[in-house]
């Protein structure tokens, strides 16, 4: 294929951030001059580095890290490198809110400004970085951007502070003040700092799958191991796949990331698949505002979720596996790479697994800020080096998945169970819950509640129960609603807080557990604020591939707006059926869930928290 690039060239410190992750140049279709016939690799050069694609977005990864934003030279360098056209790779660039091929400051602070932290002052965060250092996006050398939410609720308000050079730091601050961050983006960071998680049931024997967590050194494979880490593997090597998948499947495990698909069904269809190879993916995207709770996992338990990827692997017949981690979570990709290191050191990863003859490898990829590709097919997309754009289903992932071929997609959660499958047996798991939603189930408690953080708790327990687990109410004040299931679940009323909290008990009063948000709103909340962030959340985060969804949420957003402000042209009735119409247009005629549910919340506090009699039209 010959490219036709522009004249911009890399500088020397790009292309080494670069060569970094691709390797130097093997023949003269990376980026040498093309001189097709010349040397030795010119006639299969091509074919072999638009093998690499794959490649792609970790190359603009390193690009924008070295500089703080991929230049023109770099991009071209990379298109060169890959031979991917360069309007294919500006697609892709331009898809992630975390890279920019604008010229941008080295150091950036990323301020959440999404639901949880604007309960906790993050607007009046943004405020005052806009009194100190000028307005969002501005030049020098630090600036800041508004971000949405970074998965950091419990110790709202959240800030994400990179840091691009030779040596690129991320890190996380919160509760974050004005002068941390202005001290944060004046040295820049140090160090990448280790903020400490809350968990607010410490020493409860109750626990299950976070009952290592504050207990084991989470960067320690022996402390893992001491503390019963890998036992779940040697058992599923003693029942072989067969076995393992049978455990599953009595175990009525269903995936914890929203769609509640049953796991050892998806196992199974998986490990028979004929086509090979068989890859595995573990789906560590969660980017569903209010959600937490894979990121604690994978900070603080890396190995569990490690040994729990190897035994999916080899009941399905795997040996790949990525895991695909949110770009906003430097610590947990950091933890997870070594782990990975020093699995693969003691023979728990690699050719020859545990010495039993089973080769299983694992490759951490980071997102880089784009919430759809938490849906399965466009993390497909994302890792394969295009656009994080959702595919049509059928095929599904377990027929045509990743590169085409059979795969499992597991949520961290998801997994995190699978341990507590083989260590109590498939019928023992199923005997807590209830009949179709078995386990146990991790919430993530932010917002207006006394005690926020991620809690453990069996499935029926009512949504009552769980927020007096955590403290109640903060400030002793009256409790409005309750968000659950995040910005694509429902708004649930007081009178409703008897829930049980399963799949089936929040169907039926309209709701959905989706990835465990419970997000607690007190009687001083502005609502149509709350709203209104939702509207623009899906707004932003629309992929914009199909119609319904990508104008959808645009006029979704723009009706509230008008609602919001009151004195409309037209009767607010009217404008509630046309909002109601383009909900309906989107649920139903969206490729994914992403435009499927993006009227859910906004409806439902419509319905429910009477915002138009108590509101301002
Ligand atoms: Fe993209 Fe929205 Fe369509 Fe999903 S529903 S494919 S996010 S435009």
């Amino acid at each position: 294929m010959d490219l036709h690039v522009g004249k911009a060239r890399a500088t020397a410190a790009e292309q080494q951030a670069v060569d970094a992750v691709l390797g130097p140049p093997a023949s003269g279709w990376e980026g040498g001059e093309r001189r097709a016939g010349v040397d030795g690799h010119a006639a299969t050069g091509g074919h072999l580095s638009r093998q690499r694609r794959h490649l792609l977005l970790p190359a603009l990864q390193a690009a924008q890290a070295r500089r703080g934003f991929i230049s023109e030279g770099a991009l071209n360098y990379i298109c060169l490198r890959l031979t991917v056209p360069p309007a294919e790779a500006y697609g892709v660039a331009t898809f992630y809110s975390l890279l920019s091929l604008a010229p941008r400051p080295p150091v950036v602070a990323h301020v959440c400004d999404d639901i949880a932290c604007r309960l906790s002052g993050a607007e009046a965060l943004c405020a005052e970085l806009t009194r100190t250092l000028g307005p969002a996006g501005g030049e020098g050398r630090a600036t800041w951007l508004r971000s949405p939410c970074l998965g950091q609720c419990e110790r709202a308000p959240a800030v994400l502070v990179t840091r691009a050079g030779e040596r690129p730091l991320e890190t996380a601050l919160g509760p974050a003040t004005g002068a941390q961050v202005l001290a944060a983006l004046a040295d820049g960071p140090a160090r990448a700092a280790v903020p400490s998680v809350r968990l607010p049931q410490f020493g409860d024997p109750g626990l299950r799958l976070l009952r290592r967590i504050g207990r084991v050194d989470p960067t320690s494979c022996d402390d893992y191991r001491a503390h019963g880490g890998y036992a779940a593997l040697r058992r599923a090597i003693e029942l072989g796949p067969e076995g393992v998948i049978r455990e599953v499947l009595d175990s009525r495990l269903v995936g914890r990331g929203g769609a509640a698909f049953p796991t050892g069904r998806k196992w199974e269809a998986v490990s028979r698949a004929v086509v090979r190879p068989h890859y595995l993916v573990c789906n560590a995207d969660e980017s569903e505002p209010g959600t937490f709770k894979d990121r604690v996992l994978m900070e603080e338990d890396p190995f569990a979720v490690l040994e729990a990827m190897t035994i999916a692997g080899y009941a399905t017949g795997c040996e790949i596996a990525y895991l695909y981690v949110r770009g906003e979570y430097p610590l947990a990709a950091e933890r997870l790479q070594g782990a990975i290191l020093e699995a693969r050191g003691r023979g728990l990863l690699g050719q020859d697994v545990m010495g039993h003859g089973f080769r299983f490898e694992v490759e951490v990829r980071r997102g880089a800020g784009a919430y759809i590709c938490g849906e399965e097919t466009a993390l497909f997309n994302s890792i394969e080096g295009f656009r994080g754009e959702p595919r049509n289903k059928p095929p599904f992932p377990t027929q045509a998945g990743l590169f085409g071929k059979p795969t499992v997609v597991n949520n961290v959660e998801t997994l995190a169970n699978v341990l507590e499958v083989l260590r109590e047996g498939g019928p023992a798991f199923a005997s807590v819950g209830t009949a179709a939603s078995t386990g146990t189930k991790l919430f993530c408690l932010s917002g207006h509640v006394k005690r926020p953080g991620l809690y453990e708790v069996p499935f029926g327990t009512t949504l009552r129960a769980l927020l007096d687990l955590a403290g109640g109410v903060a400030g002793g004040r009256a409790l409005r609603t309750v968000l659950l299931g995040g910005a694509a679940g429902a708004f649930v009323t007081p009178a409703e807080l008897d829930v049980p909290l399963t799949f089936e008990g929040t169907r039926a009063i309209g709701a959905s557990l989706g990835s465990g948000v419970v997000l607690a709103l007190d009687d001083t909340t502005d609502l149509w604020d709350i709203v209104r962030r939702i509207a623009a959340f899906f707004r932003d985060e629309s992929c914009g591939q199909c119609v319904p969804c990508r104008v959808g949420t645009v006029r979704q957003e723009e009706l509230l707006a008008r609602l919001a402000r009151g004195g409309a042209a037209r009767p607010a009735s009217e404008e509630l059926l046309l909002l109601s119409e383009i909900g309906q247009a989107m649920r139903d005629a969206s490729i994914c869930g992403l435009g499927q549910t993006a009227s859910a919340a906004v409806q439902s506090a419509l319905a429910k928290l009477g915002l138009i009699e108590g509101g301002r039209t």
